[in-house]
């Protein structure tokens, strides 16, 4: 039996669509050993559609360690998932050390002041080259931070589909040795399935680079409602194997253990 976690959940305390109570149940019937609650920390003005205000970090910390005591029969983690924003090295410090996480996420949606993920328009009359190239440093530069347990979808730049003419197998290497360096984790992120790009992050040709650099890995759906709990995670597995992975990273008090699978 796999020991399945899924550490990327996103509540009504940032962008997602139920309470985290209505998570538990989604959990119980994925058999997830462990669900991990991930809320939106932008620290970019303007975001409060899809970001939690850091004002209610103490607010939501204690609504999950309170839904960690009703709800023994899973074991709740507590998480975040940041934006890495150049510039803000001690706001971010400030939040990771303030509470009890289990792992923080780090993710890049912004270059510059856009998100990649909003909408085609980003990309139009770009050199998508450059995009890419700037993407990948940039979540490579997140990882050196040290603030960081798991890099969230270390690819998003693929969402819309606007693909670089030129080969980046040397982007995905690079990527694959900057997280072996700094040891940290990365997310297999099923919910590019349901995004323009319908596929996962990052792209499964690449993730034998991962697994030959002995990068830790964990399977994550991003959810954002109770249904995509867990969603099509044992496909994920599969080609978690087939690319040479045989134990995935669990995390309790940011502290990292492997567990075969
Ligand atoms: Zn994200
Ligand atoms: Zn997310």
């Amino acid at each position: 039996m796999i020991y399945r976690t899924d550490y990327h959940i996103h509540t009504t305390y940032s962008d997602g669509k139920e309470i985290p109570d209505a998570y538990i149940n989604a959990a119980l019937k994925n058999h997830l050993k462990e669900i991990g609650f991930s809320e939106h920390i932008t620290l970019m003005p303007g975001t409060e559609d899809w970001g939690m205000d850091e004002k209610r970090l103490p607010e939501y910390v204690s609504y999950i360690l309170n839904l960690r005591k009703k709800n023994p029969e899973v074991r709740i983690r507590l998480g975040i998932e940041i934006d890495y924003i150049p510039g803000k090295e001690k706001e971010t410090e400030k939040i990771i050390g303030s509470f009890p996480f289990d792992y923080i996420i780090g993710s890049v949606h912004y270059l510059g002041d856009q998100t990649v993920d909003l909408g085609p328009g980003f990309y139009i009359g770009k050199d998508i080259n450059e995009i890419y190239e700037n993407y990948f440093n940039l979540v490579c530069e997140a990882a050196s931070t040290g603030f960081f347990d798991i890099m969230g979808h270390p690819d998003l730049v693929r969402i819309h589909r606007y693909k670089p003419q030129d080969d980046i197998t040397h982007l995905y290497s690079m990527m694959a040795s900057a997280f072996e360096i700094y040891d940290v984790a990365f997310e297999v992120n099923t919910n590019g399935r349901n995004k323009p790009l319908h596929d996962f992050y990052p792209d499964k040709r690449y993730l034998n680079l991962f697994a030959e650099h002995g990068v830790a890995v964990c399977v994550n759906s991003d959810a954002h409602f109770p249904a995509r709990v867990g969603q099509f995670f044992d496909e994920a597995y599969d080609l978690l194997k087939r690319a040479g992975y045989n134990e995935m990273a669990v995390f309790k008090d940011r502290e990292r253990f492997m567990i075969p699978f």
